[in-house]
């Protein structure tokens, strides 16, 4: 019978087995991840795990059972150092050598680096995995001046966490607002705002150039603009960059990120890529992207399945993602990048509030805050590519039901 090797137990992993078992794929499925954990969520990372109020069992994606109950072959805390696409077998860092008829890369992504003098002092961290978490709650108890580094998702998430325990958080960001990458203007200085308000303090242009520390530990993080701001702990979440070095040293076509087609095929025969480390052609927005979210790397594993069993469907759903600060639940639509009309429904200064992002009339993207009903009408318009009324878009009276 034939073998799916996956490799990375992960997100798309945890789909890509359920998939693979319920397209009725008979043959053996071994995983390989590098962490010492079946796979479990990552969201919860910045949220509820980093808090402390959610046990680590809570974050498995499914239970062992799951993975014994479907036959699968689970090596966690083993590492893949070596794919060879021609000969069909992959090279573990104990030792073992792994062959496969078809394999699944589901490397996720690295996180990027600071660089800077002082880098690697105690008390600097990140944040990807449990084991990056625990570091960081065995710094959390005896800090009072906590700074993070970089204004994106992560970044404000942990801000939230670290505020909500009560510590002096300073938000250090090098471009000239927050949330830059994925949101309007708007929306940033809507973020700016809570965050300030729950006495978060944010400093935009101002990029991290040294940290100093004290017998190790980080003790303060210097600016380029001279600044200097006291640090017990210091957590970096400034991007990720696509865990594809397997892939690269085997000569499978990159940009940026592991190259797939419509059905998640890389350029090697039966080898397949999912989740962070890929990029895509999107049929939605004509051009090829790479998403850093779970519904991609779950809506990616659900493809590959069918694939291996023959099916080829085109990958082709609505990104999505969200995120959790304080008493705000963001959920975004869409890719908002070239939008050239933004629409506001409600007030920019309270914490419930959408804003829809429009191209040649066609609802492209949308951000809503505490806006559930937006939201999931707004995915199913950008789908349609619809041209709703920009007046009624931003009347908090009109019924999203009545644009669809
Ligand atoms: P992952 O889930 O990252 O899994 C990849 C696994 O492969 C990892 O365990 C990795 O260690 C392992 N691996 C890598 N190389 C090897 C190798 N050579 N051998 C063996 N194993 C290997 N997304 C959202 O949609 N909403 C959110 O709110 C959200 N919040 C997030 C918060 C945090 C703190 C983080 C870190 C991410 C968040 N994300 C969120 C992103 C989301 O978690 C990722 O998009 C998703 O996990 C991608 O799934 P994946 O299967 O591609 O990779």
């Amino acid at each position: 019978s034939e073998t799916v090797l996956i490799i990375g137990a992960g997100h798309g992993c945890a789909q890509a087995v359920a998939s693979l078992r319920s397209e009725k794929f008979e043959g053996k499925i071994v995983v390989v991840g590098d962490e010492d954990y079946i796979p479990y969520q990552r969201p919860p990372l910045s949220k509820d795990f980093l808090k402390g109020d959610l046990p680590l069992e809570r974050l498995y994606i499914k239970p062992q059972k799951f993975y014994d109950d479907r036959d699968v072959e689970m090596k966690t805390g083993v590492r893949v150092t070596k794919i060879d696409p021609a000969g069909k077998t992959a090279d573990l860092d104990n030792g073992e050598s792994v062959s496969w008829d078809h394999l699944i890369i589901a490397t996720g992504s690295h996180v990027r680096k600071l660089t800077c003098p002082g880098h690697d002092l105690g008390g600097v961290h990140y944040l990807r995995t449990v084991a990056d978490v625990h570091g960081i709650q065995a710094d959390f108890d005896g800090a009072k001046d906590v700074v993070v580094v970089g204004g994106g998702y992560i970044g404000l998430e942990i801000a939230a966490v670290a505020r909500q325990k009560g510590k002096n958080v300073t938000v250090l960001e090098m471009a000239d607002r927050i949330l830059n990458r994925v949101v309007a203007p708007e929306m940033s200085a809507f973020y700016q705002r809570v965050h300030e308000e729950e006495g978060v303090k944010i400093l935009c242009n101002t990029g991290v150039t040294a940290l100093e520390g004290d017998g190790g530990k980080v003790s303060r993080v210097l600016t380029g603009d001279g600044q200097a701001f006291d640090a017990d702990l210091v957590v970096v979440g400034i991007g990720i960059v696509p865990a594809q070095e397997l892939a690269e040293a085997a000569g499978i076509e990159l940009d940026n990120g592991i190259k797939v087609d419509e059905h998640c095929r890389t350029s090697a025969a039966d080898v397949f890529a999912i989740g962070d480390v890929t990029s895509h052609p999107s049929p939605l927005y004509g051009r090829r992207i790479r998403l850093e979210s779970v519904p991609n790397a779950m809506g990616q594993a659900k493809i590959t399945a069918k694939a291996i069993m023959g099916t080829l469907e085109v990958y082709d759903e609505i990104p999505w993602f969200w995120s959790d600060q304080f008493d705000m639940k963001l959920q975004i639509a869409g890719l908002s990048a070239g939008y050239d009309q933004i629409v506001i429904r409600g007030d920019l200064n309270s914490r419930s509030i959408a804003a829809f992002y429009l191209k040649d009339g066609v609802l492209i993207a949308m951000d809503g805050v505490n806006r559930p009903a937006e939201f999931m009408a707004s995915k199913k318009l950008i789908t349609m590519k619809a041209k709703p009324d920009p007046d009624k878009l931003a009347d908090p009276d009109v019924n999203m039901k009545e644009f669809l």
